[in-house]
């Protein structure tokens, strides 16, 4: 396999200068076969979402395939667009010239993607990546093994090797991967691997996009519709059984308030994950991806009730299914490990407080999350709460739908991620903004040459231009 990646790199290096000057249509018609090839296994697709995290159809449609179709669809309208140099303006010093942005691709880049949206994680960056013009080799999960196969042949099926190529395999591929001089490397992770990425891509000075996880604290305050912030969270939080990295992870809200919103929870989820007779409907719900991150997720409930917290609904597993049912931990305790690391399961804690302040500086004494939510009607509080903290993105009244609009980044922020992807965002990602200045053969340059000592005119009247 090491050999293979060796020479696949090798292809890709000597084949990324005829890919920079591939034009719009070239590059629309790629994404259009790339298209094309993902509708032609698209029950595959579904059945392999179905076999690693037990996705409904619905959900991986809308949450993957669906999802990157439009993200395609977006692409190839806007593609000529973006691929167009940017004018900007002249500077004094250089009356004459032209002055442009151009988007070069950035060569050959590597695309390391997780196993909680195996899918849309690893199409979304190529997708952008091939529109900027780049050749790309890519890492899927290990852990979703049957997605990450199917995505393998989807990508077989439309392009050389020399081009893009897909290679399955777990960290030791990623490892040696990442020790090749890659011109940019997309990773989408946990914050301990995007590290790891970091130090690697140094070496070589690569450039990177790091889409980590973390903490997402969710802010009801007292003027919030509890009904309506109860089933979006509810939604939110149970969507992939809470395994998505902008899930609402846990819950601040006034004290007096707190046991309200618990009932109203409960209903929302009862409505939404089960049957009429009361029992689990595992054709809505996922499952936890295996044993490993099954138990850990078991473990945070025990050491969050050992440590004073109230097991409000839920609680238990079945290891048999890989299912934990929705459970509510309310008034948790600071000190539980719940609150050390993300959860990424169907567990909702709850903290009460007696401020605003005290939740903002909370929020403030973690990472900054990767998104933020705010329930209010307060318009004036929910600027002083978005003012007052540090989010990769927000959404105001719902949550998880900032992911859903090309038009906007999705990234992180310091602990929770680098730099930003989809639309033209990610575009911009996979391209080097270059800056080309075109002088005109008449002019003024010699103004500012040497000898200094009769420039004196000069210098006044820049300054007074200036
Ligand atoms: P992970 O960091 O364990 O693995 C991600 C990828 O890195 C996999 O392909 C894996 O094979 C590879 N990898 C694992 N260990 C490695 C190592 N030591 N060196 C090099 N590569 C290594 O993450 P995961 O468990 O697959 O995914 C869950 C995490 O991803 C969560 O933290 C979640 O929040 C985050 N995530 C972030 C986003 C985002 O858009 N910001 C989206 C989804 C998931």
């Amino acid at each position: 396999m090491i050999q293979t990646i060796n020479s696949v790199f090798k292809a890709q290096q000597a084949y990324k200068y005829t890919l920079r000057n591939s034009n719009a249509t070239q590059r629309i018609n790629k994404l259009s076969a790339l298209k094309s090839s993902i509708e032609k296994h698209e029950k595959e697709i579904y059945a392999a979402l179905r076999s690693d995290l037990r996705k409904s159809e619905f959900e991986s449609a809308i949450t993957e395939v669906v999802f990157i179709y439009s993200e395609i669809d977006y692409a190839i309208k806007n593609l000529s667009n973006w691929m167009s140099p940017m004018k900007v303006g002249k500077t004094i010093t250089a009356l004459t010239a032209k002055n442009r942005i151009y988007y070069e691709p950035k060569g050959v880049c590597l695309i390391i993607s997780p196993w909680n949206y195996p899918f849309q994680l690893m199409m979304a960056p190529l997708i952008s990546a091939i529109a900027a013009g780049n050749c790309a080799i890519l890492k899927p999960s290990e852990l979703s093994s049957e997605t990450s196969s199917i995505l393998c042949r989807v990508i077989d099926e439309c392009f050389e090797d020399s081009e893009i190529c897909c290679f399955e395999g777990d960290a030791a591929i990623s490892t040696h991967l990442l020790s090749l001089p890659f011109d940019h490397i997309f990773f989408t992770g946990s914050t301990a691997v995007g590290k790891i990425v970091m130090e690697a891509a140094a070496k070589n000075l690569t450039s990177v996009t790091l889409e980590l996880g973390g903490k997402s604290p969710t802010i009801i305050d007292e003027t919030a519709n509890l009904d309506d912030a109860a089933a979006k969270i509810a939604w939110g939080k149970l969507t992939n059984a809470g395994q998505t990295c902008i899930a609402p992870d846990y819950i601040l809200i006034p004290d007096h308030l707190q046991a309200i919103f618990v009932e109203k929870y409960k209903v929302a989820v009862q409505k939404m994950f089960f049957t009429e007779s009361g029992d689990l409907n595992l054709n809505s719900y996922a499952k936890i991806i295996n044993n490993r991150h099954f138990n850990r997720i078991e473990a945070l409930i025990t050491d969050a009730i050992e440590k004073g917290a109230q097991m409000s609904y839920g609680g238990k597993g079945d290891a048999s299914t890989q299912t934990i049912l929705p459970t509510i931990l309310s008034s948790l305790p600071e000190n539980a490990n719940i609150m050390k690391e993300e959860i990424f399961g169907p567990v909702l804690p709850i903290i009460p407080f007696k401020s605003i302040e005290e939740a903002i500086s909370l929020i403030n004494s973690m990472d900054k999350p990767l998104a933020l939510y705010i329930f209010s009607q307060d318009k004036k509080q929910t600027q002083h709460m978005i003012k007052n903290t540090s989010a990769g993105g927000t959404c105001v009244n719902d949550v998880l739908i900032h992911i859903s609009n090309p038009k906007l980044p999705f990234g992180g922020v310091n602990g929770s991620g680098l730099g930003s992807c989809h639309g033209q965002f990610g575009f911009k990602t996979f391209s080097h903004e270059r800056a080309v200045v075109f002088q005109s053969s008449f002019n003024m340059s010699n103004l500012i040459y040497p000898p200094y000592e009769k420039k004196g005119w000069v210098l006044k009247w820049m300054k007074k231009l200036m």
